[in-house]
């Protein structure tokens, strides 16, 4: 870190969680499209399919100087791309300003960023995918036995039996109460990557921020002109993702500041 003057790091940092964005906003795109992730490499027009050349995929700035259409036909592109990039970009940032140049940041950006994607998915399709959230878990896991901060390998194996647990006894008792589904077998799965991420103890943290959030949440969708009232569904996995990261970023401080 000494090595490294702190602007360029986080200049980098800036510019690394744009690029992740951009990447996160194909793989969003592509799985709601059920297409392949990979293949083609190159982005195309989601209306006349004509490939991006380089220019056109810059993150925020194509978009700003297109004016949010397609080059080829006019199409307008709309702006949760350039959401995305600016969303990674700023996890990336915060990661960077809280723990500096280290694996930390590198791990952490990586499961925010996957985050970030799950919960664009949620809000457009109410699902989540195993290879956000499975995928994220084993990530998580693995990071345990490496970084210094976070949980031990102990703690995150146990946060992530505990947060799926959990959620599965709810998920289970909401169906019999209800006889209908009231939290996805997604957020069973994602609370199982949380829970890997924060340890045991960012738990009931996670759950309160994801709780009062997603009421506000909830609230606002409700009186959106042209919703379905209180009973527009809304997706729980993007406020849980909000309530982990707020944790990884400043759960520690907090609870020392409730405790003191
Ligand atoms: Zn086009």
């Amino acid at each position: 870190m000494d090595m490294i003057p702190t602007w360029i790091f986080m200049v980098g940092a800036a510019l690394v969680g744009l690029e992740m964005g951009g990447f996160s906003s194909i793989f969003i795109q592509r799985w709601i499209d059920e297409q392949p992730i990979l293949k083609p490499w190159r982005s195309r027009c989601p209306s006349c399919k004509e490939p991006l050349v380089w220019r056109d995929t810059v993150p925020v700035i194509s978009y700003l100087l297109l004016k949010g259409r397609c080059r080829h036909c006019d199409a307008r592109i709309g702006p949760q791309y350039m959401l995305v990039e600016l969303s990674c970009m700023a996890w990336s940032l915060a990661v960077a300003q809280e723990f500096g140049l280290s694996p930390e940041w590198a791990v952490y950006l990586l499961l925010g960023v996957m985050l970030i994607a799950g919960s664009f998915i949620d809000f457009e399709t109410f699902l989540l995918p195993d290879r956000i959230t499975l995928g994220g878990t084993v990530i998580a896991l693995a990071a345990s036995f490496v970084l210094r901060e976070g949980p031990a390998w102990q703690d995150a194996f146990i946060g992530a039996v505990v947060g799926a647990g959990l959620f599965w006894f709810l998920q289970q008792g909401y169906r019999l109460w209800r006889g209908e589904e009231g939290l996805g077998t997604g957020d069973v799965k994602l609370m199982a990557m949380i829970g890997a991420m924060t340890g045991l103890a960012g738990l009931p943290f996670t759950i309160l921020v994801s709780s009062a959030t997603g009421a506000v949440g909830s609230i606002i969708y409700a009186i959106r002109p042209g919703s379905g009232g209180i009973k527009g569904r809304v997706p729980y996995g993007p406020f849980l993702s909000l309530g982990c990261m707020v944790y990884l970023l400043y759960g520690q401080d907090i609870l020392r500041w409730l405790r003191s």
